[in-house]
This record gives C-alpha cells, structure tokens and sequence, in this order.
C-alpha cells in the first residue's frame, strides 16, 4: 500500500513538474516552409561563399501552419566557432538584434550529412538537439541545391531550392 501511494504520487509529482517546466504557449507547428525569392538568393550566395559553416535567423511570419521566411539576417557568431562541421552562435537572434525569428539555418558545406535524426533511426544528430534547445517553430539545413527542415512536430522535411519570381521560393 504505502509502496502504491508513493509510486502514484510519484507520477503525480512528475507531471505537475512537466507541466510546470514546460512553456505555456510554445512554438505553432507548422506543415509548409516557404522562402521569398531574396531569402533563396542568399542562401545560394552564402552556399557558395563559405567553406565553414555560416548561420543565419530566418525572420518571417507563420500563417495557416506555414512558416513563410521574407529573409535571413545573420546571427551573432564568432569565426572561431564556425567549422566545416559544427557552427555556435554567440547569443540568441533576438540578442543580435533581430526581431520576427520564425527559425535558424545553417549550411553544411559538403552537403553531407543533412540530418536530424541518423538515417533509418530516432537517433537524434547534433543538429536536432540544438533545435530543441530553440524556442522557434523550424530549423533547417541548407545542404547544396536543396534545404532539409524541422519543425516542432520532429519530422524532417525536404525541399528543393529554386527562385519563383513571385516571392515564394522553395517547391517541394
Ligand atoms: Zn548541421
């Protein structure tokens, strides 16, 4: 009995600090990512540019359960913590002065390696734990022609990267 009693009061305690630990309101989740034409721009310049990872904060809006990013702003990083594997920001895109952060990107410059969980597995990369350590709704991965994307429903996405004309950018 005493073993019962505790054990439930146990799970109650648990959950009492789950629902306490975790946000009220958290990020929205979200089905579709949608870059404006500038955004798809300097994706491919920066592609192209960089030998060490670069990162940047997409600011945009969420509508309908679609993340559309009207450009990507630079966040704070030190070329020290910018490798060909791994990239650090140095504070949060909000501390670097940007405002509308919908989600990080960074690239992968051998377009290896796109990964938030390792292939056939639920192995979490790196990459999708520093996506939870995020209070955004995406994160995605800019991996040669095309960007690899999360959202808060952990499942990962895929799109081709291709300019519209009309401001929408990335066709899956
Ligand atoms: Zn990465």
């Amino acid at each position: 009995m005493t073993w019962s009693m505790s054990s439930t009061l146990l799970a109650w305690l648990l959950q009492l600090s789950g629902a306490l630990s975790s946000p009220t309101v958290g990020p929205p989740a979200v089905q579709a990512l949608v870059f404006s034409d500038q955004a798809v721009r300097l994706l491919a310049l920066q592609a192209r540019s960089f030998q060490t990872e670069f990162l940047g904060c997409m600011i945009g809006e969420i509508r309908d359960g679609v993340v559309h990013v009207d450009r990507i702003a630079p966040a704070d990083v030190s070329p020290l913590r910018s490798t060909a594997t791994e990239v650090v920001p140095e504070t949060t895109c909000e501390d670097a002065g940007w405002t509308g952060t919908v989600g990080m990107i960074h690239n992968h410059p051998t377009a290896e390696r796109c990964w938030y969980y390792f292939p056939g597995t639920q192995v979490p990369t790196s990459d999708e734990q520093s996506f939870v350590r995020t209070p955004y709704a995406v994160d995605a991965i800019m991996c040669g022609a095309k960007v690899v994307w999360i959202g808060r429903n952990m499942v990962q996405e895929e799109l081709g990267l291709v300019e519209t004309g009309g401001g929408s950018g990335l066709e899956p």
